[in-house]
C-alpha cells in the first residue's frame, strides 16, 4: 500500500516508516524539519529512511494548505498517518502560536486534503494530555476531557473534534490515538529520557518534578507503531445504530482510541531502570510541580486490544535498556 506519513523526520514518524518499508510499503513523508529540537537527529532519522527504495520525502509545512491538498489528491494514497505536530506541553507556554500554526490550521489543511482525495483512512495523533487532572484512573475514552491544562492538550482536543466533525459531514474515516509518553531509541531530546541520560552520563543534575511523586504510562516506541499499524488496517464504519460502540465513539466513521502500555510507572522507579542501565547513580534536583503539567498518566488499553489484538510487549527495563543502547552508540560514547 501507499501511505503519506506527516513529520516522518520526528521520533515516532521515523520509526514509523521503517516499519511499514520494511514489511514492504510504499512511503512519502514530509516534514518542515521544525527547529523545536536538534536538526542532527531528524537529518539522521531522515539519511536511514532514504536508504530504503520505496521511501520518498518531501519538505513541506502543513500550514501550507494548498500544496497539502495538491498532494493529497495527486498521489493516490491507501492511508494517510498523520504526526506531525508542535510536540511538548512545557514549551506551549513559552510559543503558544506554533500551536496554533501546526496543531489546528495544519490539522486542518490534512482533514481538507484527505477529504478532498477521499483518502480511505485517516489516523492522527492525539494525545493523553487531553485528559488534564484527574483522579478517576485509568483513562478511558469515555471519560470528559474538556477541562485540558496546557495549550498543547487543547489542540489536542481540537484535532479530536475537527476530525469528528469531517467524519459527520463528509464520511471521512478517521481514527484518532492518544499516545502516552512514548520513549525509546531515538527519541526526542526535550523528553525525561533523553535529557536524564545526558545528564547522569555528563555527572550533572537532574530536574525531578513534585519530588517525584509523577507516574506517566511509558510506552516504548515499537508498541505505539504497532499498534499505529494494526489500526490503520481497521476502517472506521458509518454506524447509524451506533449501537456496538462506547460513548467516547460516534455514528460517524470516527474512532477514538488510548494507544499505551496500560501500566503507569512511578518517576522515581522510572529514574532507578535508568540508573541501573546506565550503571550511575543520578543527582537529584527536586523541584516543585511544573505549570499544565498532570499528575498521572495511565491508559485503559482495552478498546485498542478488542478491535487489534495488540498489546504492548517490552517492560519499562528492557526499553529504557534499548534506548541507553541506542544512545551510546548513537553518541559513540
Ligand atoms: P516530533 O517532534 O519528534 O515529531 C513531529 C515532527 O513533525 C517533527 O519532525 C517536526 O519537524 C514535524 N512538524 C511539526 N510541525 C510541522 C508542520 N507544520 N509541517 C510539517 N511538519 C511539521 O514528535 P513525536 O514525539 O514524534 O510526536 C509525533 C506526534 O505524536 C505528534 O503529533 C505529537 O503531538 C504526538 N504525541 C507524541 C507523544 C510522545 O510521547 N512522543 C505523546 C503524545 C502525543
Amino acid at each position: 500500500m501507499k501511505y503519506l506519513v506527516t513529520g516522518s523526520a520526528g521520533f515516532i514518524g521515523f520509526r514509523l516508516c521503517q516499519r511499514l518499508l520494511e514489511s514492504g510499503h510504499e512511503v512519502v513523508g514530509i516534514d518542515n524539519m521544525n527547529a523545536y529540537y536538534d536538526q542532527g537527529l531528524k537529518q539522521s532519522r531522515l539519511h536511514l529512511l532514504e536508504q530504503y527504495p520505496h521511501f520518498r520525502f518531501i519538505p513541506l509545512d502543513i500550514t501550507e494548505r494548498e500544496k497539502v491538498v495538491v498532494l493529497c489528491t495527486q498521489e493516490g494514497f491507501d492511508r494517510v498517518i498523520h504526526l506531525a505536530a508542535q510536540a511538548g506541553v512545557r514549551y506551549s507556554l513559552q510559543n503558544p502560536f506554533a500551536y496554533a500554526d501546526s496543531n489546528l490550521n495544519g490539522h486542518l489543511a490534512i482533514l481538507e486534503g484527505c477529504r478532498q482525495a477521499k483518502i480511505k483512512h485517516l489516523v492522527y495523533a492525539s494525545s493523553s494530555s487531553v485528559y488534564g487532572i484527574t483522579d478517576q484512573t485509568p483513562f478511558s475514552t469515555d471519560m470528559p476531557t474538556d477541562h485540558p491544562v496546557s495549550l498543547y492538550a487543547a489542540t489536542k482536543k481540537a484535532n479530536e473534534l475537527m476530525a469528528h466533525s469531517y467524519s459527520h459531514l463528509y464520511q471521512l474515516p478517521t481514527t484518532g490515538l492518544r499516545f502516552f509518553t512514548v520513549y525509546g531509541p531515538w527519541g526526542r531530546p526535550d523528553m525525561a529520557l533523553f535529557k536524564f541520560t545526558k545528564a547522569i552520563l555528563a555527572g550533572e543534575p537532574i530536574d525531578v518534578y513534585n519530588n517525584g511523586n509523577l507516574s506517566r504510562d511509558f510506552t516504548f516506541i515499537d508498541d505505539i507503531v504497532e499498534g499505529i499499524i494494526r489500526i490503520s488496517d481497521i476502517i472506521p464504519q458509518t454506524d447509524p445504530e451506533n449501537c456496538s460502540l462506547s460513548p467516547a465513539q460516534s455514528s460517524a466513521p470516527y474512532r477514538l482510541y488510548n494507544i499505551g502500555n496500560g501500566q503507569p510507572v512511578k518517576l522515581t522507579d522510572f529514574i532507578a531502570a535508568l540508573e541501573k542501565s546506565l550503571g550511575k547513580k543520578a543527582i537529584k534536583n527536586f523541584l516543585p510541580m511544573q505549570a499544565g503539567d498532570v499528575y498521572t498518566t495511565w491508559a485503559d488499553t482495552e478498546d485498542l486490544f478488542k478491535v487489534t489484538g495488540y498489546r504492548p510487549q517490552v517492560s519499562i527495563e528492557q526499553g529504557v535498556q534499548a534506548f541507553v543502547d541506542w544512545y551510546q552508540s548513537y553518541y559513540r560514547l
